[in-house]
């Protein structure tokens, strides 16, 4: 109620509009990650790592619109070659561009996976696409994924989906059927992934293991080091296909993604957000030729079943050129290591604060992939829930959303734009000035907590 009161008075324009949204929008507003507690807040202006509502105040962004801006909010060398582009050939024609060819050599040059890659609508699609890819290249039904994991919001890929770290279920609508060739395993337990690859082989075996290479939820489960590889490594034993979700990952842990980072070489490559520069659209498929060759129904006279996608917006000139230019000058800039330093720097900071104020706080990072957990380690145990023990421990559960959901708007307060108030994505426009003063006011936010 606090909050109520603050930001009707610092924000009286967002609060108007957020009435008249809940009358047309499901819920006030359309974006899954836009912070809505105690009311959306309107935004007008973003830029670098900066943000202004509607109401003129100002914001630093490590929301980062989910993770797609590693250079930043709206870099000015990408915006002036899209409104080039703009300017002749407009957003989409359904037609063969340079663009989408340079975008896909760009990355097949430098993801070990990737020799083929074919651009999407968005993770999501893209994720769909890869089971199906899967499906056709090894004749075989099963997908496994791992707990807690994000896949897109298909039917397929939900099994098991959870509000992360909380573990209500993020869809109902799915019937159980859709699940009957999905399984999970829980992370890091690399026994219970072979016995699932065991047992699939007398259930029509498995075409794919799914895995978020950071670790599941971008990271916040962190996977031991050795993982990927023993699972690579699986993969190959029973001929699943090996596909690294890099939706979050490529281009921001690197110009060559986790598996770069990793030196692990998947089969499958799913990318999203940043491939498309923080533009609509943004997603894609890249893989072995052998496999991706079913895309298009067999390639250099070899014939293959067709495992069909699309999409009206699919490469439209306007993403395929905003992704290039931007994945270019991502590699020009090195600006992977200085958003990740940046996050090297934001992590360290809190932790320390995180100390000098005694919290049972915990904060880390995978470079620019920055997690604040406000429930310290009760994060390692609460991905370890198994369904059956939620009842018992719903007052937990119930108190690690709260705190969840009122961290996140006293940060919000204190100008500091999250992802619902635990995850921080950082950029290249992050300077150690910037950091300093997002410090000084998650410092503002920790000394008032009580109790
Ligand atoms: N995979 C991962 C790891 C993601 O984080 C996301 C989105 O956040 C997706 C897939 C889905 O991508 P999109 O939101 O573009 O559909």
């Amino acid at each position: 109620e606090g909050y109520l009161a603050y930001f009707e008075e610092k924000c009286p324009t967002s609060k108007r509009m957020t009435e008249d949204a809940a009358k047309v929008i499901p819920g006030g507003v359309q974006h899954n990650l836009a912070f809505n507690y105690p009311f959306p807040l309107a935004f007008t202006k973003a830029s670098g790592a900066h943000l202004q509502d509607v109401d003129g105040n100002t914001y630093i962004d490590f929301l980062q619109a989910g993770g797609p801006t590693v250079l930043g909010s709206n870099p000015e060398p990408v915006r002036a070659r899209v409104l080039d582009l703009l300017n002749t050939c407009g957003p989409c024609t359904g037609l063969f561009h340079e663009y989408e060819m340079k975008l896909a050599r760009f990355i097949c040059d430098r993801f070990s996976g990737v020799e083929m890659f074919r651009m999407l609508g968005s993770g999501t699609e893209a994720c769909m696409a890869a089971v199906r890819v899967a499906r056709v290249a090894t004749k075989k039904k099963n997908i496994i994924k791992l707990g807690g994991a994000y896949h897109g919001w298909s039917d397929q890929l939900s099994y098991g989906n959870r509000i992360p770290g909380i573990r209500f279920l993020e869809s109902h609508g799915i019937p159980m059927a859709c699940f009957k060739y999905t399984q999970e395993v829980f992370p890091n337990d690399i026994e219970a992934l072979e016995k699932q690859l065991k047992r699939n082989r007398l259930r029509g075996g498995t075409a794919a293991v799914f895995m978020e290479p950071m670790g599941p939820e971008s990271g916040t489960r962190p996977l031991d080091f050795d993982y990927n590889g023993q699972v690579r490594d699986l993969c190959t034993a029973y001929g699943a296909l090996l596909v690294f979700d890099e939706v979050v990952t490529a281009f921001r842990i690197g110009v060559d993604g986790a598996q770069g980072y990793f030196g692990i070489t998947p089969d499958l490559t799913i990318f999203g957000k940043v491939v498309a520069g923080g533009y609509p659209s943004a997603g894609g498929i890249g893989g072995k030729a052998d496999y991706m060759a079913c895309l298009a129904g067999g390639l250099g006279g070899k014939k293959s079943k067709k495992a069909h996608v699309g999409g009206t917006m699919a490469a439209n000139p306007l993403s395929a050129a905003a992704g290039y230019h931007t994945v270019k000058m991502i590699e020009e800039t090195n600006a992977c290591k200085t958003a990740g330093k940046a996050g090297d720097r934001l992590t360290q900071g809190l932790q320390k604060l995180i100390e000098t104020y005694g919290l049972p706080f915990v904060a880390y990072n995978q470079g620019s992939i920055c997690h604040l957990e406000t429930v310290g380690t009760m994060l390692f145990d609460i991905n370890l829930f198994r369904p059956w023990e939620i009842p018992s421990r719903i007052k937990e559960i119930h108190a690690r959303k709260d705190v969840m959901t009122h961290m996140g708007a006293a940060y919000m307060a204190e100008g500091l734009v999250t992802l619902a108030g635990s995850r921080l994505y950082t950029s290249a426009a992050d300077t150690d000035e910037i950091i300093d003063d997002a410090l000084a006011r998650f410092e503002r936010v920790f000394k008032n907590i009580e109790g």
